[in-house]
């Protein structure tokens, strides 16, 4: 399929008038080479029914683009679906629930929160590409404040571990956070592992969590920062560059109202949105989500809500 998608929110409309032409799209973006039976494989045209509902011509198996995916079981018409994933990916910085709730019209806060929670769910691609090259690794702190606690040691706080791919002369390539409980190597290393090519270059500070390294396959080049004299922000511009960016997004655009146990998702909110910050189209964004969210699992809402704990909002999307 070529990348199509529209150039404004008057073609939004008009090539998404109803619930049929979303899932049209939906169609070529999950089978761009036509559809395939998931539960025998077999590539044939299926039978079509009403509610876009589509029977295996071979092996009489029942199923529809939006099952397993994001979209599974919604009560959220798509078209207001598309609407969303176009807002989230037109704003330039980050979208709020009550931004989005305004702008669709949405008569339930707890609708456009929970459009906007499973969008971010499909931010991040499965099956992404490592990082390669040089890799600059470290952690920052995030969320509430907290006195009287330094260094690497927190209660109230949310640690976030970035890896940032270096490009040289300059530039910065592509980003991987993760929220970690501590700064222990068996939270490091597996989060290193599985962001990194195992024969990048891996530049760290001299923290013992990342001793290990030096016994994996990566070419680990600690910087004692203490002995090197130099600030960390000096020995490791990268990642202190995009901590700092994280910090003032998470303020401005959510004003610093992220609670640590919904801090996952707006991470993957974040590297979406740097990893494709040169994108010079924002329909490209809007093509690129949409074609994540037809391969992310659905997370049933009660998962949400366990996760998120936020009980007495039970109403599904
Ligand atoms: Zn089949």
């Amino acid at each position: 399929m070529d990348k199509d998608y529209p150039r404004g929110w008057a073609e939004l409309y008009s090539w998404f008038p109803d619930n049929a032409a979303c899932l049209n799209y939906l169609e070529r973006l999950r089978w761009p080479s036509g559809f395939e039976c998931p539960m025998c494989g077999v590539a044939e045209e299926p039978w079509r029914q009403t509610r876009g509902r589509l029977t295996c011509s071979s092996c009489r198996h029942q199923t529809s683009v939006t099952a397993g995916t994001i979209f599974e079981k919604t009560r959220t018409p798509l078209t207001t679906w598309f609407a969303a994933a176009w807002y989230v990916t037109n704003q330039k910085t980050g979208a709020s629930a009550l931004g989005l709730q305004q702008v669709l019209g949405l008569r339930s806060y707890q609708t456009a929160w929970t459009l906007l929670h499973k969008l971010r769910r499909a931010m991040v691609r499965p099956g992404r590409e490592l990082l390669g090259g040089e890799v600059e690794v470290d952690e920052t702190y995030v969320g509430g404040r907290e006195e009287g606690v330094t260094g690497r040691f927190t209660r109230k706080k949310a640690i976030v571990v970035i890896a940032l791919e270096i490009k040289r002369p300059r530039g910065y390539g592509r980003v991987r956070l993760r929220r970690i409980p501590d700064v222990s190597a068996d939270s490091l290393v597996p989060f290193i592992r599985d962001a990194v090519l195992p024969d990048a270059v891996v530049l760290t500070d001299g923290w013992q969590g990342y001793k290990p390294l030096s016994r994996e396959s990566y070419t680990h080049k600690p910087t004692n920062i203490k002995a090197s004299g130099d600030p960390a922000h000096v020995s490791m511009p990268g990642v202190h560059r995009v901590a700092a960016l994280l910090k003032r997004w998470l303020m401005g655009t959510h004003q610093g109202a992220v609670r640590p146990k919904h801090i996952d998702a707006y991470l993957d909110e974040y590297t979406f949105r740097f990893n494709r910050r040169t994108s010079i189209s924002r329909g490209l964004l809007f093509y690129r989500l949409l074609e994540q969210a037809v391969v992310t699992k659905p997370a049933p809402y009660e998962d949400i809500v366990i996760r998120d704990g936020d009980p007495g909002r039970r109403r599904r999307s």
